[in-house]
């Protein structure tokens, strides 16, 4: 069966609205929440065939899980449900158990809080666009890629990043997407290493530079006030023309030049840094902002921070995610977090992918927080829904923190 219509039940505001942006990441979008199970079971009653899956609470006032569960029994409900509890397993299983024996199609029991990787199993894989399809095993040759870029076949991507002591979306970051009419969505890893050892990449980041641009413009129209964040590899940094060109971009596109982050990435050791210095520099006089990307990893040391004037210092997700109960993780986010802020540096985190990671990084002083827990990079006319989505989470995180 393919889950499309989803109904949660949870008495704590804040972990159905986590519940429930979890989920619409998953690619689901016709959820209804209740903090009620008196409320869910008046909805149910009045078509109890219109719900293909529940997510139930098992403590709550008033109603618990286990009366719900009669309930459901009673009425006929035919569909799948999920017991999710703060309480340790062994009151789950029992739940569990209880439902089964009322032949009620209990899929399964969450401890909470819940992961997406929990939630997808219950899932049908169909209902999930926003999760990363296989990887396509085709080598991509050069050719291809040049083909792509004059075909249009390369669309950009857009992942949120929000400030983390408001929850305000702050920008996106653009990321390169290629839409392979014979297999679907290819992701970069496939084709910027490509493209970078075959003289491709100027084409590839002017094209993705091309549309960034455009729909930031689009965005500032709407009254969206973004960064627009993309990624650069060093290897476009040996043309002294590239500076002169971006700014040209920026002001075809009638985008002010402070509104572009470039993202830059050494993945391969630079010899000669005298370009890239001149490059950087004058992007910076012009205020386009400079991040320092994958911070900690491959050539993105300290000595880049002391040459070059980056603006921005985004730590590497491969630090970020379960730093909290990690004490060297910890060492090294808040190391990063101290160093950047020395510099007059925002700290943007990647790979914030659950409530723990997303509340250790605002306690560390991080600035700016990308990752799945926020949003999954989208296409751009997504943005929109996300963002509504967001904001209402958003407000529940934030009051809770103050
Ligand atoms: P990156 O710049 O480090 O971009 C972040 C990558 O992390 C993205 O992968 C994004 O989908 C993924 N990500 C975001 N949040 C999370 C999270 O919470 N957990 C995990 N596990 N992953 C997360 P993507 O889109 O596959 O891009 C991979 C890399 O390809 C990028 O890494 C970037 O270095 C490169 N790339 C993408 N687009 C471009 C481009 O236009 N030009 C260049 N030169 N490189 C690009
Ligand atoms: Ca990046
Ligand atoms: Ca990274």
């Amino acid at each position: 069966m393919v889950t499309k219509k989803v109904l949660l039940i949870d008495d704590e505001p804040i972990a159905l609205r986590l519940l429930e942006h979890q989920l619409f990441n998953l690619g689901l979008n016709e959820i209804r929440a209740y903090e009620k199970a008196t409320r869910a079971l008046n909805a149910l009653e009045a078509g109890v065939n219109d719900v293909d899956l529940i997510f139930c609470d098992l403590q709550m006032p008033e109603m618990d899980g286990v009366e719900f569960v009669r309930h459901l029994a009673r009425i006929g409900y035919n569909g799948g449900l999920v017991l999710i509890s703060g309480h340790n397993l062994r009151v789950l299983q029992t739940a569990q158990r209880l439902a089964e024996a009322q032949h009620i199609n209990i899929l399964g029991v969450i401890n909470k809080p819940s992961t997406p990787e929990q939630l997808l199993n219950y899932l049908d894989n169909s209902t999930s666009p926003a999760m990363p399809a296989p990887r396509s095993e085709n080598t991509v040759e050069p050719a291809d890629i040049e083909r792509a870029i004059k075909a249009g076949e390369l669309i950009n991507y857009y992942q949120p990043k929000v400030a983390i002591n408001t929850g305000e979306l702050v920008g996106v970051e653009a990321l390169a997407r290629w839409r392979r009419p014979s297999d679907g969505l290819v992701y970069p890893d496939q084709f910027i290493t490509v493209a970078e050892d075959n003289g491709l990449i100027d084409a590839l980041t002017q094209s993705v530079l091309k549309t960034a641009l455009k729909q930031a413009r689009l965005w500032l129209d709407q009254g969206l006030d973004l960064h627009i964040a993309v990624n650069v590899s060093m290897d476009n940094l040996d043309n002294l023309d590239f500076a002169d060109q971006v700014i040209a971009l920026t002001s075809a596109a009638e985008v002010p030049p402070s509104k572009l982050v470039l993202e830059v990435t050494e993945s391969r050791l630079m010899n000669d840094l005298v370009a890239p210095l001149d490059i950087l520099t004058r992007l910076r006089l012009r205020h386009v902002g400079l991040s320092i990307d994958d911070f900690g990893t491959g050539h993105s040391s300290m000595a880049k921070l002391h040459d070059f004037p980056f603006s921005e210092l985004k730590i590497d997700r491969s630090f970020v995610h379960r730093a909290d109960s990690d004490d060297s993780l910890k060492s090294i986010v808040e190391a990063s977090v101290n160093m950047a802020h020395r510099f007059n540096m925002t700290t943007v985190a990647e790979g914030v992918e659950d409530q723990s990671d997303w509340e250790y990084l605002r306690q560390a002083g991080c600035d700016i927080a990308q990752g799945f827990f926020i949003g999954k990079p989208m296409p751009a006319d997504a943005l929109g829904g996300w963002l509504g989505n967001w904001t209402v989470l958003r407000k529940t995180l934030i009051n809770r923190m103050h």
